[in-house]
């Protein structure tokens, strides 16, 4: 059984105490065990800001690219290996590759994105502006790195993608990481981490890993470090509210639960291009890795007069899409990732049965594994079904609500859900697709828009891309990730420079 560690000040290290069992998905036996208490978190962060920060802002931004370039190449390398260790996390050879490839061409985009950035240093932010009469004396805002280091906290779902998203935005922007996987999967993040420092291609102090609980990683951060969060919603207001987090102001990205929606267009015909990717879409998105998508479809909004052709073509779909041994090529669903996420979608699935009615239900294997019937609830109580606009249940289910049709009806039934990641909308009526999608798009970090003329060349609603902002209002956790140079703001604060214009040219060139 593997015992995993932690990559602190550039080496490997195993924490001490009772730690916690990880345990195969699909069979449900002991894998691996991780402890993090001893392990000392305050020098790990004192390292990171004394090496790592110096040594990444000495460079370019060209520079920090050709590290994020190697970074994604020993991803790309070791794939098939990659894609093995991801295994126990219940995860089907096609959710590994979503999950190991987002990882890659994350960090490859964020090289490129370097390399578009060239041999600067910092970035400037608009013009140098006159301030007064004279035109001497200006003012200019200039982005520069923190002084600190960037903790990253990831949620279990995507142990490679998660790691890798955030890592290449910080390292871009100069900032040093001391990165936490969830734990349930944290052997593939450790795992990436070996192939990279056997690589050589992480600078001294630029990168370290947390395994197991964060112990007390947050008591000692301070006023030049940042934290960005992908997790629950109940971590991130126990992070938020952190008394040292309070007291320092520490920046705080927070990525959590959202209840994301699809909304099929009054106009759209049954049978049509675009019908046919509102079915795919959303059976892609209500099974892929099983469910635990933070951008996984839970709510869809249709109109009345086709919801039980909806529901009729979503149930053949979805039986369609076996559940089993993710190690089977067959399989397109795997288990849930852990007992606590089982338990956790057990919950939720008997609560939605109390709220809504269960118009679908799959098949699952019998056995000691994490295994879950994937399930297609319906309710037409709109605006009145109260669990469904307010509780994320992380597995393959998902709610069909029909509405009138009306703009107005659908921007409210959207905003129930109090903040998404992404929601998207099928309709090739310009006019009520155009206004939905303005009416809606304030919710939402993310707004997909499907139609007849991109029904066979867009991705779906629920893959990140690392040139769109990732992040969503109110219960999605009012953060902002990725979307090319915005994503470096987070770790490369504004600063107000105003000085006489001669002199601010000789520092800011
Ligand atoms: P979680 O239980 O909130 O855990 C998230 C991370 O926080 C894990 O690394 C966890 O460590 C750590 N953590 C827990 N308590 C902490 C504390 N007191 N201080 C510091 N760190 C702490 O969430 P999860 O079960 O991993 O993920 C599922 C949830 O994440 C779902 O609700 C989903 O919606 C959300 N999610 C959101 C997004 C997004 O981009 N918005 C993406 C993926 C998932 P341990 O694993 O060691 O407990």
């Amino acid at each position: 059984m593997q015992t995993l560690r932690s990559f602190l000040k550039g080496e490997w290290v195993a924490g001490s105490g009772a730690g916690r069992a990880l345990h195969d998905a699909a069979t449900g036996a002991e894998v691996a065990s991780v402890a993090s208490d001893g392990l000392d978190l305050g020098g790990a962060l004192a390292w990171a800001r004394a090496v790592g920060g110096p040594k990444l802002r000495a460079m370019t931004f060209a520079e920090r690219g050709q590290v994020l370039k190697a970074m994604s190449a020993v991803i790309h390398e070791h794939r098939e290996a990659l894609i093995d260790v991801s295994r126990h996390g219940g995860t089907t050879r096609g959710d590994a590759k979503f999950d190991i490839d987002g990882a890659a061409g994350t960090l490859s985009y964020y090289a490129y994105v370097g390399k578009g950035l060239g041999e600067q240093r910092f970035l400037l932010d608009g013009e140098a502006e006159p301030l007064l009469r004279s035109k001497r004396f200006v003012g200019q805002h200039v982005r520069l790195p923190r002084r600190g280091v960037a903790v990253h906290i990831n949620a279990f779902n995507f142990p490679a993608w998660g790691m890798a998203e955030k890592a290449a935005v910080a390292l871009l922007a100069g900032v040093p990481v001391v990165s936490k996987p969830g734990t349930p999967t944290a052997p593939l993040a450790v795992r990436i981490v070996e192939l990279w420092h056997e690589a050589g291609v992480l600078p001294e102090g630029a990168f370290q890993l947390l395994v197991g609980g964060a112990g007390d990683l947050l008591d000692h951060l301070g006023a030049q470090d940042c934290v960005a969060f992908t997790g629950g919603s109940e971590t991130a207001r126990s992070i938020r509210g952190h008394a040292n987090i309070v007291r320092h102001n520490i920046a705080v990205n927070i990525e959590a639960d959202s209840l994301n929606a699809s909304v099929l267009g009054p106009d759209v015909e049954v049978g049509s291009d675009t019908w046919h990717m509102f079915v795919n879409d959303v059976s892609r998105e209500m099974t892929q890795k099983c469910g635990q998508k933070c951008t996984a479809v839970r709510r869809i909004f249709v109109p009345e007069a086709v919801a039980d052709d909806v529901v009729a073509a979503l149930s053949d779909r979805l039986a369609a899409a076996g559940v089993g041994d993710p190690a089977d090529k067959d399989t397109r669903v795997g288990p849930v990732a852990s007992a606590g996420q089982h338990r956790a979608v057990q919950a939720g699935l008997d609560a939605l049965s109390a709220a809504a009615t269960r118009v679908w239900e799959g098949s699952a294997p019998d056995g000691a594994g994490f295994w879950v019937k994937p399930s297609l609830f319906r309710s037409d109580k709109g605006l009145d079904t109260d669990f469904v606009h307010e509780h994320e249940v992380f597995g393959p289910v998902a709610t069909v609500l029909p509405w009138d049709g009306s703009v107005a009806g659908i921007a409210a039934l959207v905003a129930a859900g109090g903040g998404g990641l992404v929601c998207s909308v099928y309709s090739d009526d310009p006019e009520w697709g155009g206004e939905a999608v303005l009416e809606i798009a304030p919710w939402n970090g993310r707004v997909h828009w499907g139609s007849r003329k991109v029904h066979d060349q867009s991705p779906g609603s629920g893959t990140v891309l690392p040139n769109l902002i990732h992040g969503g209002p109110g219960k999605a956790g009012g953060g902002s990730e990725l979307g090319g140079v915005r994503g470096l703001e987070l770790y490369m604060p504004r600063t107000a420079i105003q000085a006489d214009q001669g002199l601010l040219k000789r520092i800011l060139g």
